[in-house]
């Protein structure tokens, strides 16, 4: 956990307040341009944000990447990232849910990773290389912050409070992604399906998951029939109920004590992105 930051004019302390001062209205075709109250002289970022990762940054960080910020929303099941495919952008969720898939040469996949508000989609387009076997899609539709990596790689570059957030979140992204590949070998379908409900729901900003059995058979790489078999024992048991393409989790006690470890390990992991945001 990040506490402090040596900047060239003194110490940066972690959970200084997130106010940032502005001397005049932020115009122009960014994401600022979507909120009139920045035209105030301070305000607070958690009201332009949801993001974990942009709520980490100390005010003049934030501003520096608030005019290059522009709000995009998401349907399920629209790509962000395609395989062989590049992108120039990045993007931080704040209600969109993103899958991470792997894809093999017979088109079968499966979901390696899920990346919502605590976190952020495409590192690699302001690195030298992007995976070819990477394949990012929109599992909840929602909004996210994206911004162009021609304007993200320098900042990054500058060092300080952004680069060490990102560096905690792409540690803890390999642990989650090593934590779901002994998952989908080692733990069984009906402990993975739960696990990965739970993940869902954390990241989820509605009373209700909108997913089709079907979606959720195929990010969890298993047949349709035996889900259905999965969630119908899972509503028999009063844990969860679904009706036309909408879930909804009754006993969440009782669906961690369904899951495989993973959940919980993967949450504990999570914790340390909680960085105060409110002092
Ligand atoms: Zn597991």
């Amino acid at each position: 956990m990040i506490n402090n930051y040596k900047t060239k004019n003194g110490y940066i302390k972690r959970n200084a307040p997130l106010m940032l001062k502005v001397s005049q209205p932020f115009v122009g075709k960014g994401f600022a341009s979507h909120w009139n109250q920045v035209s105030r002289e301070t305000f607070p970022i958690g009201r332009l944000t949801n993001n974990t990762l942009l709520l980490a940054l100390p005010s003049i960080d934030f501003a520096r990447l608030l005019p290059h910020l522009q709000m995009v929303s998401f349907n399920s099941g629209e790509d962000i990232y395609q395989p062989d495919g590049t992108s120039e952008f990045l993007y931080f969720p704040e209600t969109a849910v993103f899958s991470q898939l792997n894809i093999l040469a017979d088109g079968r996949t499966v979901e390696t990773a899920m990346i919502g508000y605590e976190g952020i989609a495409g590192l690699s387009t302001i690195l030298s290389f992007q995976p070819k076997t990477f394949w990012t899609q929109t599992l909840i539709a929602g909004i996210a912050l994206r911004i162009n990596a021609k304007n993200f790689k320098p900042e990054f570059g500058r060092g300080g409070f952004l680069q060490a957030v990102l560096l905690d979140y792409i540690n803890l992204y390999v642990a989650h992604i090593s934590q779901r590949a002994i998952c989908n070998i080692h733990h069984r379908i009906e402990e993975r399906f739960c696990s990965w409900l739970l993940m869902l729901d954390d990241r989820n900003r509605k009373s209700r998951l909108i997913l089709t059995q079907e979606q959720i058979a195929y990010f969890l790489g298993v047949h349709r029939p035996t889900l259905t078999l999965i969630a119908q024992d899972l509503r028999n048991n009063g844990i969860i109920d679904y009706i036309r393409g909408r879930i909804f989790i009754l006993n969440r006690q009782k669906l961690e004590q369904s899951a495989c470890e993973c959940y919980s390990l993967t949450k504990k992991n999570l914790a340390y992105l909680s960085y105060n945001q409110t002092d």
